[in-house]
């Protein structure tokens, strides 16, 4: 019988951060992604420390910076896969009184290494930015669609992946952990994304769900070498293509591409962008949100083997890494985990609770 320290169920970027934790400290581990779905696949990418409506952090927003970009520059080295890109971030302006708000953010003690306070002009003629722009410093991309496959091949390459649906019926539990058709794992990490409303030991949890949608663009003109930002991103991806959006869609939970969110994001497209341009691709996904804004990390109640990582949300980039060490932590080291991001956190306030 295959005997591993963990089990992982779902590859995008928690179960990769996981994954890289657990190489870290020499724990065998074997990963299951179907490779269906994925808020992963889809994500334009971008890293960025600063809420740019608000011009505030995020929770912790310095502190997974400093872990994100060296993690994923160590994984690039490792994988031999070049997905970091640095890419500015630019914050188109509406009004001065945007502008005045942004100067008076650069100031401030915590954004000050985020918020260039050097206002970028508007020279691109095909753009509509009367009020200049404003740059956030320390910003990039990473294309987490090559990242993921490049991760699946090393992973591959270690016999420590397997291409399947995970079958929750199929836990087997002993003493010492669990089996999984034939597999002995002292745990398991369910790192599903918006599969876990389909997980019965956590989907009691208020994962919300949120369906963001692209249109992936060709315009020759444009030559964007940055990441624009007003209601809705515009990121370069090379070849004169783009990514267009997202939306934000509360109530639909499926992954199909919408002509809502098309005729949306053109409309917005026209008020902003002067160049002729065609689309040559919708994306889909669902962003693993909660309605606090907060991760999802804990083990269940009864059966303590089994643990979940999920509620990256919209910032994925930034909090893998950071979490993935502090479940670890969590799981080996007795560490307690923050309540902000523990799943006991709901309490018995959820009904049919199981954790
Ligand atoms: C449109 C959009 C744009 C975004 N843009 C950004 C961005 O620019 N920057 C950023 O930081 N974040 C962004 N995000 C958020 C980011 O994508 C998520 O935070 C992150 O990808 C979540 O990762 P995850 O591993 O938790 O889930 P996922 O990426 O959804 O991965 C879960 C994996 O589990 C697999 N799986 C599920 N159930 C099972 C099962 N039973 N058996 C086997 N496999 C299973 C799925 O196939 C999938 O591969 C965006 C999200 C969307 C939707």
């Amino acid at each position: 019988m295959q005997e591993v320290d963990y089990i992982i169920v779902g590859l995008g970027l928690a179960g990769i951060a996981f994954s890289e934790q657990l190489e870290s400290a020499n724990k065998s581990f074997l990963v299951f992604d179907n490779g269906i779905d994925g808020a992963s696949r889809v994500a334009a990418g971008l890293y960025n420390p600063v809420i740019l409506k608000r011009y505030t952090l995020p929770w912790k927003a310095t502190e997974q910076l400093d872990i994100a970009v060296p993690y994923f520059k160590r994984i690039e080295e490792k994988i031999g896969a070049h997905c970091i890109q640095k890419l500015p971030v630019q914050k188109i302006f509406s009004s001065i009184e945007d502008q005045n708000n942004w100067f008076a953010a650069s100031d401030k003690p915590e954004l000050k290494r985020f918020i260039s306070p050097v206002l970028v002009p508007d020279d691109n003629q095909y753009i509509n930015a009367p009020y200049a722009y404003g740059e956030v410093m320390e910003t990039g991309r990473i294309d987490i669609k090559m990242l993921q496959l490049k991760y699946q091949a090393y992973l591959e390459s270690k016999n420590a992946f397997a291409k399947a649906d995970f079958e929750y019926s199929e836990i087997e539990y002993t003493d010492q952990g669990i089996i999984y058709k034939g597999i002995r794992a002292k745990r398991i990490v369910f790192a599903e994304g918006y599969g876990l409303k389909k997980n019965p030991y956590f989907k009691h949890l208020p994962l919300v769900g949120n369906k963001g949608e692209y249109i992936i663009i060709r315009a020759k003109e444009l030559q964007l070498t940055a990441a624009i930002k007003t209601s809705f991103f515009i990121v370069p991806l090379g070849d004169d293509l783009y990514k267009v959006g997202a939306t934000f869609n509360w109530e639909d939970k499926n992954t199909i591409p919408s002509k809502e969110a098309r005729e949306e994001l053109i409309e917005k497209l026209a008020s902003l962008v002067f160049c002729a341009y065609e689309i040559v691709d919708q994306e889909v996904g669902i962003r693993p949100t909660v309605g606090d804004r907060r991760a999802l990390l804990g083990v269940h109640r009864e059966h303590s083997q089994l643990v979940v990582f999920n509620g990256l949300g919209t910032r994925g980039i930034m909090m893998s890494a950071m979490l993935a060490k502090h479940l670890f932590n969590h799981l080996e080291n007795g560490e307690d985990l923050l309540k902000e991001v523990n799943i006991t956190r709901f309490g018995k306030k959820i009904k049919g609770a199981m954790h």
